[in-house]
């Protein structure tokens, strides 16, 4: 905990998946007020969303102090995404490489455009901290998820909104299984065990058979890259012990 950082008032980027949780839990044990944001934008794994209110009711039940920082959730509509890409985020297509190197699963802009409305929320809200789980180590390949996106995007927005916003990535320099063992730094095995059963990662949305590392449909991107990072979170701990 660092007792300087507490004053801030942070805007967690909050989707109801592994990562963005392991990121409300690190907000939660530095800000002393944190709110969260999601974002409908006709995504396939609504599920996400739908899993929120639940997630969000557990882990204000973890101690009194994270009940007592965790302030608003805002959840706002970007169907306008759904609109401008064709993606397989978005669509009901296969997900495949594309000759740009990206998988389909890429929705230009969506990163920038999140983060370009969390600014403007955090205005209206008197927030200075948006955070959110970009990660580069062990990520997609998506473009919108490098720290020097995040960092340029950072002056973009404090120089268009005249505000000196922080944009805090803790993610962004851990794999899978480092994300899951900052998960159990921060709140123990209860708070691993509650992000392993209740966030969703699947591309696809499904929420179906429960795996060793959550639910999933066990054959996606998103479930590969889980299901990995769990396996490497466990034999790590193993060799630990
Ligand atoms: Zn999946």
């Amino acid at each position: 905990m660092t007792p300087s950082l507490l004053q801030h008032r942070a805007l967690v980027l909050f989707s109801g998946g592994q990562d963005s949780t392991t990121c409300l839990a690190w907000a939660l044990s530095r800000y002393q007020t944190v709110e969260t944001l999601g974002f409908d934008y006709g995504q396939r794994h609504a599920i996400e969303l739908a899993m929120r209110p639940q997630l969000l009711e557990k882990i204000r039940a973890f101690s009194p102090e994270w009940d007592a920082r965790l302030g608003q959730d805002h959840v706002l509509d970007l169907s306008l995404i759904s609109q401008l890409s064709h993606t397989a985020m978005t669509q009901n297509i296969a997900i495949e490489m594309l000759e740009n190197g990206l998988p389909n699963t890429f929705v230009p802009g969506r990163n920038l455009m999140f983060m370009m409305v969390a600014a403007t929320l955090a205005y209206r809200r008197d927030i200075s901290v948006l955070v959110g789980g970009m990660c580069e180590t062990d990520f997609s390949g998506y473009p919108d998820c490098r720290d020097d996106s995040m960092k340029a995007l950072q002056v973009a927005l404090n120089l268009g909104m005249a505000t000196r916003l922080n944009i805090e990535t803790p993610l962004m320099w851990l794999d899978k299984a480092d994300t899951w063992q900052l998960a159990e730094k921060l709140g123990g095995s209860p708070l691993v065990e509650l992000i392993r059963t209740d966030t969703h990662t699947c591309y696809l949305g499904e929420r179906g058979q429960m795996h060793l590392w959550g639910h999933g449909c066990g054959i996606c991107p998103a479930c590969e890259l889980r299901a990995r990072g769990y396996q490497a979170y466990q034999q790590k701990a193993l060799t630990n012990s």
